[in-house]
């Protein structure tokens, strides 16, 4: 077979459950994918720091997305050579999309007068404010806190002030993504972006075989992804409706929520159960 298959998995809400971030309804299909050789390639809104605990986890040696689109991790030595554009750095060949954190928290201080208690973000928040905001343990907040690239937001005052909040930080530069939780702030790049930066990348490893990507996610910061795919999956939320796509076909939406309408589409799509 010439075709090769890439999975493009947001984490929260999608491969773990929004309310108790377990993935074991999906190992099964995890263990049949790693079977394949068929690469998980995690893309989040998560840190790096988050992301070589939950590989770890999940048992995934694959290259990962951070931060929506922001950086593209990959193992060194996962591909022949390093890619161009990369970085090598702790033992991985990176790619950038962002600006780093400090210059999106310092667009921020410049509303803190105009919005003035009306949001919130990382580097202001106590880790015992983030584990509040995130049903994240303390470890796992202390992870979630070291932001290499956008910063999160936490928006505390109405919608239609949100409304103008959104407007002013884009006639800063800034592009504002809605995540499951929180405002996700950083520059020009998303999940979709970075999906197709990389699958061309595999493309480019072997010329003799057809990559095609298979999206998954839950929630607003997954629709670059989902409408770059070659497949979509919406997977059910429990606190959202599903994204809305301009992709018209090979889009399925999830019966079951997290992870195991994750398992449900992909056994479907790849293994025909
Ligand atoms: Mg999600």
């Amino acid at each position: 077979m010439n075709n090769e298959i890439l999975v493009f998995s947001d984490l929260d809400g999608t491969l773990l459950d929004h309310h108790t971030y377990s993935f074991a309804a999906a190992v099964p299909t995890l263990d049949k994918l790693a079977e394949q050789n068929i690469p998980v390639i995690p893309t989040t809104s998560k840190t790096y720091a988050e992301l070589k605990q939950i590989r770890s986890d999940l048992g995934l040696q694959t290259p990962f997305i951070v931060e929506n689109g922001a950086a593209i991790f990959i193992p060194e030595g996962f591909f022949n050579e390093q890619p161009k554009d990369t970085l090598a750095k702790n033992g991985f060949w990176i790619k950038e999309f962002s600006k780093p954190v400090a210059y999106w928290r310092g667009l921020l201080d410049t509303l803190k007068g105009e919005f003035d208690g009306q949001f919130n973000h990382f580097a202001n928040m106590t880790n015992a404010e983030i584990v509040d905001a995130t049903g994240l343990s303390q470890a796992q907040a202390e992870l979630a806190s070291a932001r290499e690239y956008g910063e999160p937001i936490l928006w505390l005052g109405d919608q239609d002030t949100k409304v103008l909040f959104l407007k002013a930080l884009e006639n800063l530069g800034a592009k504002p993504l809605q995540g499951g939780r929180f405002l996700h702030l950083s520059g020009e790049c998303d999940k979709g972006k970075a999906l197709i930066w990389l699958k061309k990348l595999f493309q480019s490893t072997k010329a003799n075989k057809e990559y095609t990507s298979i999206a998954l996610g839950d929630g607003q910061n997954d629709v670059a992804m989902l409408n770059a795919a070659d497949i979509a999956v919406r997977i059910l939320s429990p606190v959202n409706e599903p994204p809305i796509l301009t992709k018209e076909n090979d889009v399925h939406t999830t019966k079951r929520f997290g992870p195991e309408g994750w398992a449900d589409s992909l056994n479907h799509i790849i293994f025909n159960c």
